[in-house]
């Protein structure tokens, strides 16, 4: 059980050190540094998060491990290898190779880029018991330290984020894998720091992501605020053209609170929300305002709707105070 548990651990491990050792010494990985370089990543950056390269061939890495004694179970339940025609493969082949740790800072699978427009983009270690991605946040072990001094954590979508993040110097960054966001992963978050900004890409499926994992985030008790990234761009692409300073004053500072950012989500299924529509949109508004604890958020989003839609905030106040004492 245990020398089990220990055996997988040893295989995913030496393989990141494979595939990292790939790209920064050896001729068969010049695609894929050429790649991270491309990608603005560092030498220094690639050595921190072990960065790496699936080479070409069929079993290169099947090769090595089997020769360090790793046996042909572990391969396959660590997902490092497929059987194919009873053959053991590689199961990652020609991609970019991002290790994902556990809280612990234990390599427990990788994130993989195809490096041109091969689909899918990414792909990920199947789910093991030791790979469950909803109860993983990439970059963690890295960023827990940043996480607990400053009382706030980002979160990020995606790799590259993260590492574009980190190395600009803003460390608290971290992503969930892809999937929506869990409760055990907010539970988790909540343990270690009351604040949350949530650093989705500026696109549709970026701002439908944040809006389904706000709630998530809320009912673990966090202080969510979300941050507007331009129109298109997500943290990384930011980060090629502004530095670490403008994104602490234009993208962190900026964040809205979760309460202002669903009122705004909400002018989405009310396109007429100015016009015609406008007393259907507030009467929408005010039940998510009901709905909100935060007697401060709750005043600084009347403030919105009054500005915005010409309405007297009393009368405003007066609808939420009457709907949440119905809720009650
Ligand atoms: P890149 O900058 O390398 O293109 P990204 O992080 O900007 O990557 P997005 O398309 O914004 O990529 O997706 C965000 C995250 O969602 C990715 O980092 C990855 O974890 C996950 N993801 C994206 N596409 C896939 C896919 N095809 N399969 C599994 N996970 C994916
Ligand atoms: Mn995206
Ligand atoms: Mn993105
Ligand atoms: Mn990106």
């Amino acid at each position: 059980e245990g020398s089990e548990r220990s055996e997988r651990l040893r295989a995913l491990d030496l393989a990141a050190k494979f595939y990292n050792h790939i790209v920064m010494n050896h001729d068969a990985g010049t695609q894929g540094l050429t790649y991270l370089l491309g990608r603005n990543l560092s030498k220094k950056i690639i050595m921190d998060y072990q960065l790496g390269y699936a080479p070409q061939g069929e079993q290169t890495l099947v090769d090595f491990l089997q020769k360090r004694q790793i046996s042909r179970e572990t391969l396959l339940e660590t997902n490092l290898a497929v059987e194919r025609s009873g053959l053991l493969r590689d199961r990652f082949r020609h991609r970019v190779m991002y290790p994902i740790w556990d809280f612990q800072g234990r390599v427990v699978g990788f994130g993989a880029r195809s490096l041109g427009g091969e689909e899918p983009k990414y792909l990920n270690t199947a789910e093991t018991p030791l790979f469950q991605k909803g109860r993983l946040l990439y970059g963690f072990h890295r960023a827990r330290r940043a996480i607990r001094k400053s009382g706030m954590t980002l979160l990020a979508e995606g790799y590259m984020d993260v590492l574009a993040l980190h190395q600009a110097g803003v460390e608290n960054a971290v992503a969930a894998l892809g999937t929506a966001l869990t409760p055990e992963q907010a539970v988790f978050l909540k343990r270690v720091a009351d604040d949350v900004i949530l650093l989705y890409d500026g696109d549709e499926a970026g701002q439908r992501a944040a809006a389904r994992n706000l709630p998530i985030l809320r009912q673990a008790g966090l202080n969510v605020r979300v941050a507007r990234l331009p129109s298109g761009i997500d943290p990384d692409e930011y980060l090629k053209t502004r530095d670490a300073s403008a994104f602490r004053v234009e993208v962190l500072e900026t964040a809205v609170s979760g309460l202002l950012f669903e009122l705004q989500f909400l002018t989405r299924s009310h396109p007429n929300h100015l016009t015609s529509d406008r007393l259907a949109y507030l009467k929408d508004a005010e039940s998510i305002l009901a709905r909100d604890e935060s007697a401060v958020e709750r005043e600084e989003a009347l403030t919105y709707l009054a500005e915005t839609y010409q309405s007297p905030i009393e009368a405003l106040r007066e609808d939420v105070l009457r709907l949440r004492r119905a809720l009650e």
